[in-house]
């Protein structure tokens, strides 16, 4: 891990910040999916970069996962398989994704082998795990910087706050454009819904997917239509 020391205290991994031409980005799977996609209740985006692959998160099913790729066209063999923490509808369909590696949160109650990361972390060229934040379900975000664009943040289910998130990567020297995944809020109050928003546009993202577990007044908010099947590129054009 590329770790310097921030003159006002704190620690960056700015001085050794490394790109990624491009990353193009796949919802395999979500709560909305369209035919012919299959729709179950959870997450699982697929990355492609030309320096390497990932999934961040591996949905509930693995049948719905091996589906709905094949459907993208996007493979199922990837440099990294990365959760955000440790609940059934973010690794149930782990068996699917064939990774070189697989990287988890450093929390007790993971249900799945593999390497245990408690970040922050910088895993690849352009590739960093925020630290994890502790609470009754351990989570951390994963953030993607791109040439060209900017950074591109993904969240899993956002139990401590997606705004903690988005904290936790402004602490690496991070300021994420984007902001896809699950932000917790399904069936949240309109007023929680709009202040997390606000929030997150106030600390400096620009583009807003609510998925997974927002709800679809977040996606409103946003103007997002971001579900299964949709495919968002970030850099090169
Ligand atoms: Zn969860
Ligand atoms: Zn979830």
């Amino acid at each position: 891990m590329a770790r310097g020391s921030n003159p006002r205290g704190g620690t960056t991994l700015s001085r050794r910040r490394g790109l990624v031409r491009e990353l193009i980005l796949a919802v395999v799977a979500d709560n909305e999916a369209r035919a012919p996609f299959l729709e179950t209740w959870g997450l699982s985006l697929y990355l492609e970069t030309p320096e390497w692959r990932a999934y961040w998160d591996a949905d509930t099913s693995p049948k719905v996962l091996k589906h709905n790729a094949r459907l993208l066209g996007v493979t199922l063999k990837v440099d990294y398989l990365i959760f955000s923490h440790r609940h059934w509808d973010h690794t149930g369909g782990a068996k699917a994704v064939r990774a070189k590696r697989r990287v988890a949160p450093s929390d007790p109650r993971f249900p799945l082998p593999a390497e245990r990361v408690a970040g922050p972390a910088r895993l690849a060229e352009g590739l960093y795990l925020t630290k994890t934040l502790r609470g009754e379900v351990p989570e951390r975000a994963l953030v993607v910087e791109v040439d060209g664009y900017g950074g591109v943040m993904l969240v899993g289910c956002s139990h401590p706050g997606v705004e903690e998130l988005y904290k936790s990567a402004l602490e690496l020297g991070l300021r994420p454009r984007a902001v896809i995944g699950g932000f917790h809020l399904t069936g949240a109050p309109k007023e929680l819904v709009e202040r997390t928003l606000a929030g997150l546009y106030e600390l400096g993202a620009e583009e807003v997917h609510p998925i997974h577990c927002s709800g679809h007044y977040a996606k409103a908010l946003a103007k997002s239509n971001a579900m299964t099947g949709t495919v968002l590129s970030f850099g090169k054009a």
